[in-house]
């Protein structure tokens, strides 16, 4: 148990099959109480409703939009009183290539995947802050560091090679406040992100480039994440977490 008697919010938890789900999920394994944000009030309510134990709450909240966040934010102090872990994991993929890619399709997934994890950290950090810390856990991807994924695309890679700069300024300027950030940076990861399109050829071909030999599911993630909130990791801080298998060695 440990996370007993904390608090954790997740964005991006509500899908089924996904990374931040099966975080809530061990979150909640691990003794915290646990509020589920994404876009659908009525996805979060049953998400959190799921989860093992009492007291968890899913919260409606579009991490693209500044009142949105500051909203969820209050009702999650709110309804727990304290807020001792935020897991910035909301994410979007759009599998293009540089020149199809539209203003708008920027805008998009820089929003959602970068300026999400900037405006809910806004949101909880003065709270964190007078209540002396707390850790940020913010989604990054191996396609910020190997350029370009398979699902992504330059935007992507652009976003969430932003999120691991944002991720190391946050940890230097809160750190003297008892605030850890940390990044983890996942491989291929089996979601509804993923999930279904990938065909055996490519799945083959995939596997070659991973040591481990198999690709990533969810809860590979929801480990790390679980690390990084729990006091298991109290003198890590502006660090970046590989979860992919191998990918990288070179
Ligand atoms: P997923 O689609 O299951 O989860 C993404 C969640 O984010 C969904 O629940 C979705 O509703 C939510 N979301 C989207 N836009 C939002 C917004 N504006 N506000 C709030 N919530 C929003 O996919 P996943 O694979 O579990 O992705 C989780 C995170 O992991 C994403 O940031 C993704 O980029 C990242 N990631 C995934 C992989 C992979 O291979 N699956 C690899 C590296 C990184």
């Amino acid at each position: 148990m440990l996370l007993n008697g904390k608090t954790a919010v997740i964005s991006g938890a509500a899908s089924q099959r996904g990374i931040g789900r099966a975080t809530a999920q061990l979150f909640a394994e691990h003794g915290a109480r646990v509020a589920i944000l994404d876009l659908d009030a009525g996805a979060s309510a049953d998400a959190a409703k799921a989860l093992p134990g009492d007291g968890h709450v899913g919260i409606a909240c579009d991490v693209t939009d500044k009142s949105s966040c500051d909203a969820a934010a209050k009702a999650a102090i709110e309804a727990f009183g304290r807020v001792d872990v935020l897991v910035n994991n909301a994410g979007i993929t759009q599998p293009l290539k540089t020149l199809d890619i539209s203003l708008e399709n920027w805008g998009k997934v820089i929003d959602v995947n970068l300026t999400g994890v900037l405006l809910l950290s806004q949101a909880f950090v003065p709270h964190m802050k007078e209540k002396g810390g707390g850790s940020i856990a913010c989604m990054s991807s191996v396609s910020a560091q190997r350029g370009g994924g398979i699902f992504g695309g330059p935007h992507y890679s652009a976003a969430k090679a932003g999120v691991l700069g944002l991720a190391k300024a946050m940890a230097r300027e809160f750190g003297p406040a008892g605030i850890r950030v940390n990044s983890v940076t996942p491989g291929l990861i089996q979601t509804d992100i993923t999930g279904g399109k990938l065909t055996d050829e490519m799945r083959t071909d995939i596997l070659k480039g991973i040591p481990l030999n198999r690709l990533g599911d969810a809860a590979d993630v929801a480990k790390i994440y679980l690390f990084l909130a729990s006091d298991l990791s109290s003198y890590v801080t502006g660090a970046t977490i590989d979860v992919n298998g191998g990918m990288l060695i070179h």
